[in-house]
């Protein structure tokens, strides 16, 4: 069974994360590609400077040794030497006129700005500029010097060469983003691929359930990650569902078997009654066995409810202050005539009180439920013994019998709604007193558990929580 709508390939998980992995990798390229132009560029800029201002002190040196023709000489043989189109020096009087240069032919677009030599004339030492000659599409760093007195040069060297440095930088970053890109984009989707990979077999196992086969379980691989965890969850999850659907299956078994024999009996009843019957007494006994067999429905029916509302909480029980001894002392008083008609010893050991807090109703029924099977399932002759007894944190029942005991196998289940050991078939019972005993006691915070061993006995007790003490029995 697939889910109603197609699913859009932009929509799933697997593109998302591909498209966020190929992101976060070109976001993180590109950042890492301009810190590095920028230092790049910054380096170039400062190199071309270094020179530059090398060249003034070059200059500054021959005008003071050799006087303001070697300079002019100078200019033209170093810019002969470096390239006229790379280089050339301008030589100005302070008010800004050029009197002396190297070959301008291919640097006319460059301007001599008055605010350089103000700024020069105005204490500064140097003074640079970039410029950019629109004509040969390319970039001059300009620096304005005083040389000498009454001297100023004007050096202008072109940057074609660090351009094309940084040009070549950019195309093969470019290159290289585009490859790396597709490659992150193979990466990401193959990553996204295995980590969605999990998730799909879980989709495919719940829609295989949903097509009815509760059996079916997700493959849990080694990894230990979360896809495993999940995959672990979700079958914890429908181990629970299959047992409880058994246990569900089983219970509605039970309940049907256990409503017809009544129901059976009920109709043979009648209809033997109705074809032999003649007389009133025999109408009138006929009635008074169906109404006892409804009242054993009646009586199942109420217990099952009541465990029902008990475990799902429904049925909140009282938390009155009631004394378990007293309780105890009440039951022992009314199935003393029982273990007397059987031939049991029932001996009872109370303390002069047990407060708990709880709901006395309930708890009544809890004890009659211990004593009348210790009573039920044990020979004539037997003992069973009850006492009460209390810690610091709980007070404690204990129904002690010398009966037929439980087998290791029917221990676990005993508690299970409808549970009856086979040696138990030929007593009257219909399997639920213990599934309530065990629903009372965990919903007053306490714990039913049971020791047995066939032939020897059972010992079961039931544990509640002290008033005040924080801790739940379990
Ligand atoms: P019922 O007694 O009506 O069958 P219970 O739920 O009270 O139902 O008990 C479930 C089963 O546990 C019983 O059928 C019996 O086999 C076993 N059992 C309970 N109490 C004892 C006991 N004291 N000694 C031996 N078997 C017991």
């Amino acid at each position: 069974m697939s889910s109603g709508k197609p699913r859009r390939f932009w929509n799933s998980l697997t593109f998302r994360l591909t498209l966020w992995y190929t992101g976060i990798f070109a976001i993180s390229s590109f950042v890492a590609f301009l810190f590095f132009y920028l230092f790049i560029t910054t380096v170039i800029r400062e190199r071309t400077d270094q020179e530059l201002l090398d060249q003034a002190k070059q200059f500054s040196v021959v005008l003071r040794e050799r006087g303001i023709r070697a300079v002019e000489s100078f200019a033209v043989l170093e810019a002969q030497a470096a390239g006229v189109r790379k280089v050339f020096f301008r030589l100005l009087y302070p008010t800004g006129e050029a009197f002396s240069s190297s070959s301008m032919s291919a640097w006319e677009e460059i301007p001599i700005r008055k605010e350089a030599i103000t700024q020069l004339l105005g204490g500064s030492s140097r003074v640079f500029e970039t410029v950019i000659l629109r004509d040969r599409q390319d970039q001059v760093r300009l620096l304005y010097a005083i040389i000498g007195p009454g001297v100023i040069l004007q050096v202008g060297r072109s940057m074609e060469e660090s351009a094309r440095i940084i040009g070549a930088f950019r195309g093969i970053f470019l290159a290289t983003m585009a490859l790396l890109l597709s490659l992150a984009t193979g990466v990401g989707w193959f990553m996204a691929r295995r980590a969605v990979s999990g998730v799909e077999t879980i989709t495919r196992t719940a829609q295989g359930i949903s097509g009815g086969s509760l059996e079916k379980r997700v493959p849990v691989k080694t990894r230990g990650d979360e896809i495993d965890q999940l995959a672990m969850t979700f079958n914890q999850m429908l181990d629970r569902i299959q047992a409880l659907v058994t246990e569900i299956r089983e219970m509605s078994d039970n309940v049907a078997h256990d409503l017809k024999s009544p129901i059976t009996r009920i109709r043979g009843i009648a209809e033997v009654t109705l074809t032999t019957g003649k007389s009133l007494a025999e109408y009138e006994e006929m009635a008074a066995s169906a109404i006892e067999e409804c009242d054993r429905l009646l009586d199942m029916i109420n217990t099952m409810l009541m465990i029902s509302k008990t475990e799902a909480g429904v049925e909140m029980p009282a938390r009155d202050r009631i004394d378990l001894a007293h309780l105890v002392r009440e039951a022992c008083e009314l199935f003393g005539t029982t273990a007397e008609d059987r031939g049991l010893t029932l001996s009872c050991t109370l303390p002069e009180q047990c407060g708990i807090s709880g709901d006395a109703p309930m708890i009544r029924r809890l004890i009659a439920n211990l004593l009348d099977n210790a009573l039920k399932y044990t020979a004539s002759g037997g003992t069973v013994r009850v006492t009460v007894s209390e810690t610091r944190t709980q007070a404690m029942i204990t129904v002690q019998d010398t009966g037929i005991g439980i087998s290791a196998g029917d221990l676990p289940h005993i508690f299970e709604r409808f549970y009856r050991c086979d040696q138990s078939r030929s007593h009257a019972g219909i399997g639920l007193g213990l599934s309530l005993a065990r629903a009372i006691a965990r919903a007053h915070g306490g714990e039913l558990t049971v020791t047995s061993s066939p032939g020897t006995g059972s010992i079961f007790t039931a544990a509640f929580p002290k008033p005040g003490s924080q801790d739940a029995v379990v």
